[in-house]
């Protein structure tokens, strides 16, 4: 097994996720990220594209879905395989889709938003519990915070967010429920709020808008998921924290 720290990022192939492996990968020598995607194209472009930048860590992939039970065994057998033990698990994969609302919009919200993280994080649970320091990210939203009002005036307050912000709430429930499940295997476990981000979630084209605008607040995200890894926000180990 490794002497790196092994962190794995699940939608590693755009956005928050992409600018996290960026910034996991290239702040220390000793740290290997394996970037986690469910479409082996889009994942291997990114792979490319962030190691073609000199990281001084490393940079692997994975093919992962976090809606298929099997696509997870199968990720989790290839980390064992290639690295035998996990360090820092990000849950970041997540959607929110824009269509008015209806049975099958609540479900695919709740399969990738919370039953991925919660069984992903279950079936890599063996692989943490191998890490002298084991920590859970999971990237979630202030808009999950059951005391802020709904404001009608706000598009991000309208019905058509129910399912996202009802999907994050569950999401922090989840990390109480980790941070008790697996507190005597040592676990830390955050729920991350990277604030507002332009990106493909929140309506625009991340990477075109990137090139006519340049740096933008998801490398700021990022930053934050990185001082979580290198123990810079232990303080607030279960709060809500926010970028
Ligand atoms: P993006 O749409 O840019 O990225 C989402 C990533 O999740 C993509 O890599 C996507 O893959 C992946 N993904 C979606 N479904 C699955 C799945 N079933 N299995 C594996 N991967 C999947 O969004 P953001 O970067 O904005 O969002 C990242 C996280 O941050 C989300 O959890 C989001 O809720 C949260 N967040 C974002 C905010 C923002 O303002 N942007 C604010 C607060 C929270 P693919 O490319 O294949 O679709």
């Amino acid at each position: 097994s490794s002497d790196k720290r092994i962190i794995l990022i699940t939608g590693g192939n755009n956005g928050i996720g992409y600018d996290t492996v960026a910034a996991l990968s290239s702040a220390d020598a000793n740290n290997h990220i394996i970037l986690a995607a469910r479409s082996e194209e889009r994942g291997l472009k990114a792979l490319e594209e962030l190691k073609a930048r000199k990281p001084a860590g490393t940079i692997s992939f994975v093919k992962l879905d976090v809606t298929d039970d099997s696509s997870i065994a199968a990720a989790a057998a290839q980390v064992e395989k290639e690295f035998g033990r996990l360090d820092v698990l990000v849950n970041n994969a997540g959607i929110a889709i824009t269509k008015p609302t209806d049975r099958e919009v609540f479900r695919q919200t709740f399969e990738t938003n919370v039953y991925g993280p919660a069984l992903l994080t279950d079936a890599l649970a063996p692989l943490l519990k191998k890490s002298k320091d084991p920590r859970i990210i999971n990237v979630s939203s202030g808009l999950g915070s059951i005391a802020k009002r709904a404001d009608p005036k706000d598009d991000y307050y309208s019905t058509a967010a129910d399912p996202y912000r009802m999907s994050k709430a569950a999401l922090n429930m989840l990390t109480t429920c980790q941070s008790y499940n697996y507190k005597d295997d040592g676990f830390k476990v955050w729920t991350y709020c990277p604030g507002f981000v332009i990106t493909d979630l929140t309506g625009k084209d991340h990477r075109k808008w990137r090139e006519e605008n340049g740096a933008d607040s998801s490398e700021t995200s990022a930053q934050g998921i990185l001082e979580i890894v290198e123990g810079k926000r232990d303080g607030e180990v279960n709060c809500f924290v926010q970028r």
